[in-house]
């Protein structure tokens, strides 16, 4: 199965050492490989081949990497996986809140991109579980099978990873769920050393679920323990 699902690869990136060794390693494990060097090139390469997962590097000579993810998203849920510079998390969080699904950052290997595609192979894959589950409140409905979520009646997007971790947190409801836990059910094993995730999905679950995301009512941080969420 791996490798089957997320054959198609492209990689945007103006960055032809990146681009040519991320291309390289990833034939010589089976993908097919697209690469694009401008946002452009990458419209082109969609308009006439379907692809399975998209590398996106935020920084392209012509168009934002920010607006490629919003253009992409109106028409397809292809996973990307934004490429971003070392110091820039604003970028990355506008990358995630655009519709990116995960992120790599410079300088990265080529383990890491195959780790990234077995765990959107995972989500992917995990499937369904349970059915609908309401706040205490009414303010928000869950529908896990269904991926659709109601905040005040208004139905909120998550990204895949959101799901993920909501589902994890919904399987442990009211109980505390630490950051092994949570990395290693959402990213997979070799993620659990990965605790700025957890702060980045957090704060963004807390903003699409929380009346007030800084005095949350659902999904509370448990001080140096993990997080517990309390529907
Ligand atoms: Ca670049």
């Amino acid at each position: 199965m791996i490798g089957e699902q997320l054959k198609r690869v492209l990689i945007v990136e103006d960055d032809t050492d990146i681009a040519t060794a991320v291309s390289i390693g990833l034939r010589g494990k089976g993908h097919e490989v697209a690469v694009a060097t401008s946002g452009r090139q990458m419209n082109e390469v969609l308009a006439e081949t379907e692809v399975d997962v998209i590398f996106l590097d935020l920084g392209l000579p012509d168009v934002d990497g920010l607006e490629l993810i919003t253009q992409v998203r109106q028409w397809s849920a292809v996973p990307i996986v934004v490429i971003s510079a070392r110091h820039d998390s604003q970028g990355k969080i506008a990358a995630l809140d655009a519709g990116a699904d995960d992120y790599v950052t410079k300088p990265f290997s080529l383990g890491e991109v195959l780790a990234r595609l077995r765990a959107i192979e995972r989500r992917a894959g995990s499937g369904s579980e349970s059915s609908v589950l309401r706040t205490a409140d009414g303010r928000v409905v869950i529908d896990l099978a269904a991926h659709v979520l109601h905040v005040e009646g208004t139905q909120v997007h998550l990204t895949p990873i959101e799901w993920n971790m909501l589902a994890v947190f919904a399987k442990h409801k009211g109980a505390l769920v630490d950051a092994r836990t949570l990395l290693t059910e959402v990213w997979g094993p070799e993620y659990v050393g990965e605790r700025g995730y957890l702060r980045v999905y957090m704060s963004q679950l807390r903003q699409k679920l929380e009346v007030d995301p800084a005095q949350p009512q659902y999904l509370h941080t448990q001080m140096g323990m993990g997080y517990r969420f309390t529907p």
